[in-house]
Order: structure tokens, then sequence, then C-alpha cells
């Protein structure tokens, strides 16, 4: 039985270490803080958003964390393999968040094979670029955590997201799929699937149409999904493996 935190094992500062993509804004930021909060050393994955991340960066630092950015963009294989050895290079992250996503909303009929690819190649191919890189060395460890941010529209499907319902659906299943593959090694995969939360990526949304759905009358704030995630990281949660945790405040299925 798994009875304290893995922290003496790994890690500069010999924390555990863990990789949160998209950790520059929204959720990735409020995982990232919560994890640090938690004890973990965060490598802060993001794309582009280098002041955004410097701000998360500094957070965690005043709070006495300890953090290294490493940008790159996850479905693209080559950087993301660079960028992957470096981190490998000084450490084997116990806990794997795979958060870094994107929208690309339309009508499926209009939707451009552009639109398709892209939140298939960042959403999914993000999560399979990211993860087979870091699985072997856990697999070595045989420990670790991972965590894939679905959504509430790959479970029910949005009108409108056909292609991220695709790319969150197809995560829940290989969220299933990799948990019993990698159950023996002593590695748990999970996955957290929010419904509407305020980030950027839900600014422009209907909220009046949405809320009525919604039985707890209100959007999710970051820091309320970075919980979970945090759970499913935590020793509490050693037996927990291939589930999907809903934080949507009781949004419709
Ligand atoms: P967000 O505010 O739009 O932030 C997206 C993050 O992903 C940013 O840090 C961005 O980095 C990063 N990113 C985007 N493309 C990337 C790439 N190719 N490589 C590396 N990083 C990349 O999104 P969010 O609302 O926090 O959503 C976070 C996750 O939760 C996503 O997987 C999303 O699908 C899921 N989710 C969100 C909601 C919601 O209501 N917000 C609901 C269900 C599920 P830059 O800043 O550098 O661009």
């Amino acid at each position: 039985m798994e009875r304290s935190r893995p922290s003496i094992e790994s890690g500069p500062g010999r924390r555990p270490g863990v990789l949160v993509t998209g950790a520059s804004r929204g959720i990735g930021a409020a995982i990232a803080l919560a994890l640090s909060a938690e004890g973990f050393h965060v490598w802060l994955n993001y794309l582009g958003g280098h002041a955004a991340a410097a701000e998360v960066e500094a957070a965690i630092l005043a709070a006495g964390g300890s953090c290294r950015r490493l940008p790159f963009d996850v479905s693209d294989e080559a950087g993301a393999d660079l960028a992957l050895d470096e981190l490998l290079a000084e450490d084997v992250p116990f806990a794997l968040v795979n958060n870094a996503g994107l929208t690309r909303d339309g009508l499926f009929g209009l939707m451009s094979r552009a639109d398709w690819d892209k939140v298939l190649d960042v959403n999914l191919g993000g999560f399979f670029l990211v993860t087979r890189k870091l699985l072997p060395h856990m697999l070595r460890r045989r420990r670790g955590r991972i965590v894939n941010l679905a959504s509430v529209s790959g479970q029910a499907g949005r009108a409108g997201q056909v292609n991220y319902s695709a790319s969150k659906a197809g995560l829940i299943g290989a969220t299933r799929a990799l948990a019993r593959e990698v159950a023996p090694r002593g590695i748990t995969v999970n996955a957290v699937s929010p419904g509407l939360i305020e980030t950027d990526m839900t600014a422009e949304l209907p909220l009046s149409a949405i809320l009525p759905h919604i039985p707890l009358g209100r959007p999710g704030r970051p820091e309320e999904v970075a919980a979970a995630v945090a759970f499913l990281c935590s020793p509490a949660a050693a037996y927990i493996t291939g589930q999907v945790l809903a934080v949507n405040g009781g949004l419709y299925l």
C-alpha cells in the first residue's frame, strides 16, 4: 500500500516531478499551482504564452514551490521529443497531466479538414506523443500517475464541436485502455472531465443558454478542476484507475 508521498525519490530538490501540459493559463495553470502546493516540482508546458507562463512560474516560486518552464507544441513530435529529452535528463516525473487542448468549433458540414486535423492533433495526438515518450521511463520506475483532461463534450457530444467531442471521446477510450495496460506496473491512468469552466476557451460561449442545464447554477472555476486532478495524483487515489471523474456542476449528460 502506498502510505506516503513518493517525494523522497525524484525531482529537482527531491520533490516528485509532474509535467503539466498547457499550463500557462486556465485549468492547466490552476493544476500547476495546486500540484505545486501539494509538494510537486512542476514542469510547466505551454505553446507560446511566455508572459502568462512566467506569471504562473512566479506564483509557484512565491509560494515556495519549484518549477521549470518547458514550452513546446504537444502536437509536434520532433519538438516534443527534444523538450522531453531535456526533462528526462533531469527527472522522470511521477505524474503527467495531459491538459493542453483547443477548440475549432463549427458545423460539421462546413468543417475544414484543417480544423478537424488541428483539434485531433493537439487534443489526442498531444496525449499520444507526450505520454508515449514518458511512459517507458515511468514503467521502469514501476509507479506513476497519468491524468488526461477530457470534457463533457467527449462524454455527451456537443453540436458544433464534432471534432472536439471526437478528440475528447478518444481520450476517454485511450485512458481506459492504457489504464489496463500499465496497471501491472503500478501506474494509474484516469481522466478528469470538466463541464463549463470559466477560462479563455469558454469566454465566447453563450453562458445564459448553458446555465439552465447546470444544476449547480454556475460555471466552474479552474481551481475546482485542479482539485480533482490533485486528488488523482495523491496517495489517496492510489487504487483508482481507468476512471472518468466529471467536474461539471451536475451538467446533464
Ligand atoms: P485555455 O484557457 O484555452 O488554455 C489552453 C492551454 O493549452 C494554454 O496553456 C495553451 O498554451 C496550451 N496549448 C494550446 N495548444 C497547445 C499546444 N499545441 N502545445 C502545448 N500547449 C498548448 O484552455 P482551458 O479552458 O484551460 O482548457 C484546458 C483543458 O481542459 C483542455 O484540454 C480543454 O479541452 C479541457 N476542458 C476545458 C473546459 C472549459 O470549460 N474550459 C471544459 C472541458 C474540458 P499558450 O498559452 O501558450 O497558448
